[in-house]
């Protein structure tokens, strides 16, 4: 029983005080798929790489923290999209990922694999980042199997995680692909500032009104340093932040907030201890310049879930 986490891996080259860029590796259900280790969950990566010495080493970093990468297909002659962050306080950049790898893995040979683990997951975790890189022909294999899944007793996850590059602008292309990925989800975790920009939200608690018509049964909606509204069990209840920070670097934050989450969930913890649990770990990341902050796994020693 274990989490799949679809998505993509960046290289990711951070500038640093000295100007010079330090290379990593970044994407958002990466990111959770790791912290998710760290929590103790067991936890596969679904995307695909190039055969490339960065695919490589992504691959390593992922399986150094326990995350099982047999769900990963690999391209010859591809490399990852590539990521740039700047330190000017704001984390900009830029970003190529017209011809990453991840695009196309519900169309790779091998993608009816993929879908079959996902099928077969006790929980699903994709974000809409995950969404956006794929054709209308992958997009429908994934939707797929997020049904069959959920018919299979699978919780599917979703964190629209709204970026308007990832969608080349195109809002309505994204409304449309969420409204279907919402559809097939048991947990939403969006964030307030996404949803306000994308559908014009005017507080958390109509993020909750509009999530739980598409038939969301739980849904938290994270609000920066302002509490978590998390809405389970048919209850609605604002969660605070223990405290609120003046972060080093918010990237991150939303993801690790997210695993945290989900393994206390999969722990059969309730939802507001839960929503705690994510915003100490989110606290944690914010005051970390890494998306990854340093650290042992969390899992040693721990019983698996
Ligand atoms: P995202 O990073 O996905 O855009 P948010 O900005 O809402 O999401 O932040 C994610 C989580 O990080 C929040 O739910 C909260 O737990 C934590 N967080 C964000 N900003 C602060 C802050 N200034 N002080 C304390 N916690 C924060």
């Amino acid at each position: 029983m274990r989490v799949v986490s679809v998505g993509e891996v960046m290289i990711e080259l951070v500038r640093g005080q000295d100007g010079r860029f330090a290379l990593g590796y970044a994407g958002d259900a990466f990111h959770t798929a790791i912290y998710l280790s760290r929590c103790g969950a067991s936890v596969a990566l679904a995307t695909a790489l190039g055969n490339d010495r960065y695919s490589d080493e992504a691959l390593e970093t992922a399986a150094a923290e326990g995350v099982a990468t047999d769900l990963v297909l690999r391209i010859g002659d591809r490399v990852p999209g590539l990521s740039l962050v700047e330190a000017d306080g704001n984390r900009n950049g830029e970003i190529w990922r017209d011809t990453s790898p991840a695009r196309q893995l519900f169309e790779l040979p091998g993608w009816d694999r993929v879908a079959e683990q996902v099928v077969a997951a006790q929980y699903v975790y994709f974000s809409g980042v995950t969404l956006s890189l794929y054709s209308n022909v992958g997009l429908g294999r994934m939707l797929a199997a997020l049904e069959f899944g959920r018919e299979r007793g699978a919780k599917i996850a979703f964190d629209s995680n709204w970026r308007f590059a990832c969608w080349r602008g195109d809002d309505q292309r994204a409304r449309a692909v969420f409204s279907e990925a919402l559809r097939r989800s048991d947990l939403a975790l969006p964030s307030f500032e996404d949803e306000a920009k994308l559908w014009g939200d005017a507080s958390p608690a109509a993020t909750v009104e509009r999530l739980t018509t598409f038939g969301v049964r739980e849904v938290v909606v994270k609000n920066g340093a302002s509490p978590a509204l998390v809405h389970a069990e048919g209850r609605t209840v604002e969660v605070p932040v223990p405290q609120k920070l003046d972060p080093v670097d918010t990237r991150a934050a939303g993801d690790a907030f997210n695993a945290a989450y989900l393994a206390a969930r999969m722990k059969d913890e309730k939802p507001e201890a839960a929503a705690l649990a994510g915003h100490r770990l989110a606290a944690e990341v914010l005051q970390h310049p890494e998306n990854l902050m340093p650290g042992p796994r969390r899992a040693v020693g721990e019983k698996r879930h």
